[in-house]
């Protein structure tokens, strides 16, 4: 049996990947502290994993759980909170880099050999330079501690592969939507907070004027990424995963109340700082690899809502 640790696998992205890796038959084993994770992301595969409520900054427990030799290793354990990094940088640190440069380190020196060890990084490393499509070898600027952070556990991570042999690859998400994403902070991805807006007929605070642009995708298409990526041998480097397409926030909005049969109350405020204006990922290299998205942004929206409204 294939077997599989995900970190931060009780998580909105990190959820949906167990289940599907639970689906394909693997035998996974999840480390998460539930600082932001829950239980009940993973009612579905209660009883099929193996589960460590745990930090991943306790090095030696980390220790214990990676000498199980796995065959792949997805590494999405981290505060995924920008102003959270910005709030408590040493802390975040510890959880967004140290852990991961330990973990690679645990492997290097006792030999394990995964097929694949998979980072997870963030578009927040290109920060708010303009040039558009975002290009992996195109210029990064990390403006906070999280995008630090993301940026050089990547380059740990490409360097434990070209140094040590171990099979390394790194991706960097855009802006993923879909069921199980946590709505509960204004910084949550925004159309987690648009969708509990819509259910409960409440408010939704705009900033900006709508235009900013974004490359929403669906988690569904995330997860077939990963998957595909990690089990071809060849994967390595950086791939952006995004759909290569550039929406604007109000037109994603607009189309989101035809799908829900609903008109979203919106209030517009001035921008936030630091907030970027547009963004989307060059997929060229995503595409190369063979990889097909199947659900796109549209189809994505629908089956979200149908989520949405049968938790609600
Ligand atoms: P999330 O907060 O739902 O998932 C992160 C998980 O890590 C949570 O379950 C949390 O409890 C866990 N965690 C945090 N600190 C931990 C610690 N010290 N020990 C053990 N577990 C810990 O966020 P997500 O959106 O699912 O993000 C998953 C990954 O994808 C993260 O690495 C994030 O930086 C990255 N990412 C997400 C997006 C997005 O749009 N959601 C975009 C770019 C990158």
């Amino acid at each position: 049996m294939v077997r599989v640790l995900v970190t931060g696998g009780a998580g909105f992205i990190g959820s949906n990947l167990v289940i599907s890796l639970v689906k394909e038959g693997c035998d996974v084993t999840v480390v998460d502290d539930l600082s932001m994770g829950m239980m009940k992301n993973l009612k579905d595969v209660q009883g099929k994993i193996i589960f460590y409520k745990h930090d991943v900054c306790d090095h030696v427990f980390m220790h214990r759980v990676l000498d199980a030799n796995f065959d792949y290793i997805y590494y999405l354990a981290a505060v995924a909170s920008v102003v959270d990094s910005v709030e408590r940088p040493y802390i975040t640190h510890q959880v967004n880099q140290e852990s991961v440069v330990n973990s690679l380190e645990y492997l290097r020196i006792n030999h394990y050999f995964p097929k694949k060890f998979l980072f997870i990084s963030s578009a927040a490393v290109y920060g708010n330079y303009p040039e558009l499509p975002k290009k992996e070898n195109g210029r990064v600027q990390p403006l906070t501690p999280y995008a630090v952070d993301k940026y050089a556990s990547e380059r740990f991570t490409i360097d434990y592969g070209t140094l040590y042999g171990l099979s390394t690859v790194v991706v960097r998400f855009f802006n993923v939507f879909g069921p199980r994403q946590n709505p509960s902070s204004s910084y949550s991805g925004v159309l987690s907070i648009v969708t509990k807006c819509l259910l409960k007929n409440k408010k939704f605070i705009m900033y900006g004027d709508g235009s900013q642009t974004r490359d929403f995708v669906y988690v569904d298409d995330i997860v077939r990424a990963l998957i595909f990526i990690s089990k071809k041998k060849e994967t390595c480097g950086v791939y952006n995963i995004g759909y290569g397409e550039q929406n604007k926030l109000l037109d994603v909005i607009r189309q989101y109340e035809k799908i829900a049969g609903k008109r979203l109350d919106i209030e517009f405020k001035d921008p936030r700082s630091g907030d970027i204006q547009e963004s989307m990922a060059d997929v060229t290299r995503l595409k190369k690899t063979g990889f097909v998205a199947k659900w796109g942004l549209e189809n994505g929206l629908k089956k979200y809502w149908r989520y949405a409204e049968s938790e609600f």
